[in-house]
């Protein structure tokens, strides 16, 4: 296993059946093999800076019915809150202040939200700020919106492809989504110039070593300058409510295979990892990531939020509290700074 590895490390390619030989035969020694790699690539490439990203969680609003996530319009449990743009000027305000120059807009695919609103308040907060970089994660829109989008200002894009299987992506997903849609989204916002963001649930209901090998081949076919990698979590009010969570293990030993795959790769260790363990963004660093994004949304919304169960919104996971992760971090051996935080080609 170690050779593979070592191979990864090397080359930044492995064939599908050397991931999937990697991915059965793994234990806790090669593991850490790769988690040790991993961070000192990650180190290499951009030092002891951790990326801050102020997460803005604008609309609990979705059309869309994915079985995993407790924002499904099916749900009719779930507590639905849009913020007006006002709301969501003085979010960025608040963590300008604090020191954050990226904010990223997410939220469900809320009809409300059209191209033409996006792309305004896209604009205003350009304008407001900018010094900042603009994220989206608004699911799928057609080419005109995306490219909207960028005219507007928006520099970057995450838009998880869930998984590159497609029998496994209809075990996540009712039609009509599609995998191939989401691939078609994936390569338009590339060619449109955003930097990227592609990535999975670790754990989700029917993923395999051959699913999670197909993942691998996709994100080095598509080359994205941010992979999102976060446990899948149970929700209560959902299908998969009595699906067994990801782990912290599986989370960080694919994190460090991405670290080496795409070694100037964005990587956040994300909410649901630090959901999972109390210090599993700090092990997420330490296994290559390099980016985490406290929240910015009001407090009064956050609890509205809850794609899983026990999702953490207050404490150090909160944009206030950034003194707080600051010292977290440094007590690994890294810093937090005051800057874009932009993919180094
Ligand atoms: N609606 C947009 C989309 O789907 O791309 C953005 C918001 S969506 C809530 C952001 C991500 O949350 C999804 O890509 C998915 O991977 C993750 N997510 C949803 N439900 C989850 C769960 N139960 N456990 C862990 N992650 C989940
Ligand atoms: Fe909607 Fe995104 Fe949740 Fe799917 S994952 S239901 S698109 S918010």
């Amino acid at each position: 296993m170690k050779e593979l590895i070592d191979k990864l490390h090397h080359t930044q390619e492995l064939t599908r059946e050397e991931f999937l030989t990697l991915l059965s035969n793994r234990n806790t020694e090669t593991d850490l093999y790769a988690r040790r790699l991993a961070r000192g690539v990650r180190q290499k490439i951009y030092g002891d800076q951790v990326y801050i990203r102020g997460l803005i969680e604008f609309t609990s609003y979705c059309r869309n019915d994915c079985y995993y996530c407790g924002l499904r319009r099916s749900n009719h449990a779930a507590q639905r809150y849009r913020l007006t743009e006002e709301d969501i000027l003085s979010c960025c305000q608040q963590g300008y202040e604090l020191g954050f120059r990226t904010f990223v807009l997410q939220g469900g695919e809320d009809g409300y939200f059209t191209g033409e609103r996006l792309a305004g308040l896209v604009r205003h907060i350009k304008k407001q700020y900018p010094d900042c970089a603009l994220t989206l994660s608004v699911g799928e829109r057609t080419e005109e919106e995306y490219r909207a989008f960028w005219k507007a200002g928006a520099d970057r894009y995450l838009l998880r492809h869930e998984t590159a299987d497609e029998t496994h992506y209809r075990i996540l997903h009712p039609e009509p989504l599609s995998l191939q849609h989401r691939k078609d989204c994936l390569r338009t916002l590339k060619k449109l110039g955003f930097q990227t963001g592609a990535g999975f649930m670790v754990g989700s209901p029917g993923q395999t070593a051959e699913t999670l090998a197909e993942d691998f081949l996709f994100l080095k076919e598509l080359d994205p300058e941010m992979v999102g990698i976060g446990p899948f979590i149970s929700h209560k009010d959902t299908p998969f409510r009595s699906r067994e969570d990801g782990t912290l293990e599986d989370t960080l030993f694919y994190l460090a295979l991405v670290r080496l795959m795409l070694p100037r790769a964005l990587l956040p260790a994300t909410t649901a990892l630090g959901t999972i363990a109390p210090d599993g963004r700090e092990l997420g660093i330490l296994s290559g990531a390099n980016v985490v994004m406290p929240n910015l949304s009001p407090l009064s919304v956050r609890k509205k939020y809850m794609l899983y169960d026990g999702k953490i919104s207050t404490g150090d996971e909160a944009a206030e509290c950034v003194e707080q992760l600051r010292k977290r971090m440094e007590t690994i051996g890294c810093c937090i700074v005051t800057d874009r935080g932009d993919y180094k080609k």
